[in-house]
């Protein structure tokens, strides 16, 4: 049967191109179906497949940092791709391609803008649209010389960027790009409505003037903004749109690759313990949305604090559900009890997410 894949970003690209693979007939349907990817993308090596071509990394990090109250080194390697080798890598030769958009998506069908009606066995990975109503993640960044940075940061929430400490707080994301650059981003992990982009400018400048860096203004700057919360799980629905953001992260490129395989066997990416690690995940973002401001360094203290393979269950992965919960039960044990208070009430406000749990 042809299968049809709807949307072309990280996650529809990887299904097609494994589906090609695997043998299949395939359709793709995009608006721009050749639109050049822009994001900086990055993910733990670990969580990506095999099959992937090594060559679309641009930089690899043993053991990028943390801060929080203090320095924690994460014991992995953190990989920033190649935007767009990864984009060439995920080819599509033989691929039917079609430059439309899908505007009645259904599993066996989808009809299109165009008035086209294509058959078959459809994925829909048309991404999510903005929403007042889903938390979004922000960044502004910017990219500078290599010289510039000391260490990779994963997350960096100390406070010397000039915001108040009542205010929704950033972090420094700071990682190399692999052509003697890097990228320095002030980063609103989730907000409802996350920080606006002049809001994260100045916290940026500001931050890196306390640390003597001194930017010219010409720098080429990469702006962020997308939802981490949305999406449903099931059906035919894949990456973003089939609820694959990871809440705490936002991540769902390296979920997208190392599912793809799945999908085009058939097999299922929502099984009974994929969807309650997803609740406790999602439960944890309505925990983090409730913190106040100046609590949430304290928050991923507790976090960077545990045990790498706690830390790793409840970042990476889908269906670990003793780990996820090992690791939710080892952080609320190590947050102060005012915190623990704060969760409490956010997860047991979470209906859905306990619906989820059932
Ligand atoms: C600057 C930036 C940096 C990021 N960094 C990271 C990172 O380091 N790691 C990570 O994992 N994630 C990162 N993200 C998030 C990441 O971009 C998303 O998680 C990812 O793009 C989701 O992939 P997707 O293929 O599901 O959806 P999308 O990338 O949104 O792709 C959806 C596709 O569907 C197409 N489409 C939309 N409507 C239709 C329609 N009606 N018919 C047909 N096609 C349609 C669109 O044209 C698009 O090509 C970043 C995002 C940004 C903006």
């Amino acid at each position: 049967m042809e299968v049809i894949v709807c949307g072309l970003g990280p996650a529809g690209r990887a299904v097609a191109h494994r589906a090609l693979a695997a043998g299949c007939s395939v359709t793709v349907i995009d608006p721009h179906p050749d639109r050049a990817w822009t994001p900086t993308y990055a993910a733990w090596a670990d969580e990506l497949p095999g099959w992937l071509d090594p060559g679309v990394v641009a930089a690899a990090v043993d053991g990028p940092t943390a801060w929080a109250g203090r320095e924690h080194r994460i014991d992995r390697v953190y990989q920033v791709f190649d935007t767009a080798a990864l984009q060439a890598s995920l080819t599509l030769d033989g691929a039917t391609v079609i430059a439309d958009s899908g505007v009645e998506v259904r599993p066996r069908s989808v009809r299109t803008a165009g008035g086209l009606t294509c058959t078959g066995r459809v994925i829909d990975a048309r991404g999510l649209a903005r929403s007042s109503r889903r938390a979004e993640q922000t960044a502004y960044g910017v990219v500078v010389a290599r010289g510039e940075l000391a260490s990779t940061l994963f997350m960096d929430w100390r406070p010397d960027n000039g915001a108040d400490p009542d205010d929704l707080p950033s972090f420094l994301y700071a990682v190399p790009l692999g052509n003697d650059t890097v990228l320095l981003e002030e980063t609103c992990l989730a907000g409802r409505p996350a920080l606006a982009p002049d809001v994260l400018r100045r916290r940026l400048e500001h931050r890196l003037r306390a640390r003597a860096i001194v930017l010219t203004g010409a720098e080429p700057v990469e702006r962020v903004r997308f939802p981490v919360q949305g999406g449903k799980p099931g059906g035919a629905r894949f990456g973003a749109a089939g609820a694959m953001t990871h809440p705490a992260t936002g991540y769902s490129v390296a979920a997208a690759l190392a599912a793809a395989d799945t999908v085009v066997e058939g097999g299922s990416v929502w099984t009974p313990r994929a969807r309650a690690v997803a609740a406790l995940r999602r439960a944890g973002l309505r925990a983090l949305l409730a913190l106040p401001p100046r609590e949430v360094p304290v928050f991923f203290e507790a976090f960077f604090g545990l045990p790498a393979a706690l830390q790793l269950s409840y970042l990476s992965g889908r269906d670990d559900l003793r780990g996820t919960l090992a690791a939710m039960r080892a952080l609320f044990a190590d947050l102060p009890p005012n915190l623990r208070r704060t969760v409490v009430a956010s997860v047991v406000g979470d209906r859905d997410g306990l619906r989820h749990l059932r």
